[in-house]
């Protein structure tokens, strides 16, 4: 029972609990850590269970684009995260999110999503889900009654990342699963932020968990991949494309992924606390016009945030006095933090959207988004506090 990773009252377990123990299988090796399985195809013990075995008679391993025993440990740990019925694991976030609307939408449909998504995912429903005739509609995040009033008969599917990137906009994921329920469509939400050690969208009434493992169920910046959680139903679609189309985890990701969701819940618990001393030493110094963090009593969402989350992540926005300029000074000023447009290591990162991340967008676009050219986007890591303090204040120092 407890040897092979099945328990019996996996709903009583905690969290920190299940990320270190739910999930695994051994073999019987009965060895300790998580078995890694690079194997591309199985054998049969005979001609028979071959034949039952590719017939769906018999469960067990065929070829590891449709199933890997190591893919699955983490698929199983990360469904009793999010609180899941089924996981599917894929080749890397974007594949997540393709496989979802492939698996769910048909020509005609439509899409209504958050204005603030990560680029790539507008690309992918604009440009991509666009030429098969499914069609997405923006609204901004906040505002249920603009969402409510983007959708129409044909609305398959809501898609919301909260909090937003780098803003840290919040949705209310209960009332917005009331109005997808309404419309007959499904709600997904990018949990990639604040990951389900802080936030749990299934509990709220979503329907499916879209995942960049690439990003915090990692931690360390080792490896590409996703995943996609919800009901045996839906997700059944969704396993049925990453079988056939192809867009598989491999083994060894899911090994190293397996490892990061061993340390998920102390991760984000230590990088948010991180963030939010940056955040409200950030906020009082003289430099800095505003920080967007919704973890700060100032935040506009604060109230529902708080609500909502079980903490604030580890990513804020920093408007910094004085335009591009000024900002690319207090980037080009630090000597601790990476500039580079990943997140969700424990190394903090800096970056200036306008001109990385979100350099692709109008000037239209970027002022929707409120990016503007003094903006600043760091995700906190582990170093120290006081040293992220000083890192930052060797720029913001020179500007006052
Ligand atoms: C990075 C990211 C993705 C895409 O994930 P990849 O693993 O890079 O394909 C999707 N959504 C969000 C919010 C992300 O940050």
């Amino acid at each position: 029972m407890h040897q092979n990773g099945a328990f019996e009252h996996i709903d009583a377990l905690a969290f920190d609990t299940l990320a270190v123990r739910a999930g695994q299988q051994r073999t019987n090796e009965q060895e300790h850590g998580d078995p890694i399985f690079p194997t591309s195809s199985f054998v049969y013990a005979s001609a028979a269970e071959a034949a039952s075995k590719f017939a769906g008679d018999e469960p067990g391993n065929i070829y590891s684009r449709f199933t890997n025993p190591t893919v699955q440990a983490f698929e199983r740990r990360l469904a009793a995260l999010e609180g899941g019925e089924r996981c599917v694991a894929t080749s890397s976030g974007m594949a997540a999110i393709l496989a979802t609307a492939l698996a769910l939408l048909e020509a005609g449909d439509e899409i209504v999503a958050s204005r603030s998504l990560f680029g790539s995912t507008v690309s992918l429903f604009d440009k991509y889900l666009g030429k098969f005739g499914i069609t997405t509609r923006y609204v901004e995040l906040g505002n249920l009654e603009e969402w409510a009033a983007a959708l129409t008969p044909k609305t398959r599917l809501l898609f919301a990342e909260t909090p937003s990137n780098p803003m840290s906009e919040v949705v209310d994921i209960e009332r917005l699963s009331k109005l997808a329920k309404e419309q007959g469509a499904w709600l997904a939400i990018d949990n990639c932020f604040l990951t389900p050690a802080l936030q749990r969208p299934l509990q709220l009434g979503a329907d499916l968990v879209i995942h960049s493992a690439t990003k915090y169920l990692d931690g360390q910046g080792r490896a590409i991949g996703g995943a996609v959680v919800g009901r045996d139903k839906e997700l059944e679609e969704v396993f049925g494309v990453v079988r056939t189309c192809g867009p598989c985890l491999s083994p060894f990701n899911a090994w190293i992924f397996l490892k990061g969701l061993e340390t998920l819940g102390l991760r984000m618990k230590a990088q948010s606390a991180n963030a939010l001393q940056l955040a409200q030493w950030l906020e009082a110094h003289p430099a800095v016009a505003q920080v967007h963090y919704s973890g700060l009593a100032s935040h506009p969402q604060h109230e529902l945030a708080s609500r909502q989350q079980q903490g604030f992540g580890a990513v804020l926005g920093v408007e910094i006095i004085g335009g591009r300029e000024s900002a690319w000074s207090v980037i080009d000023a630090t000597q601790l933090m990476s500039i580079t447009g990943n997140l969700g290591d424990v190394k903090t990162t800096i970056t200036h959207p306008a001109t990385t991340t979100h350099g692709r967008l109008s000037d239209e676009q970027k002022a929707a988004a409120g990016i503007g050219e003094g903006l600043l986007r760091i995700a906190v890591g582990l170093e120290d506090a006081e040293d992220l303090k000083a890192d930052m204040a060797r720029g913001l120092d020179r500007l006052t």
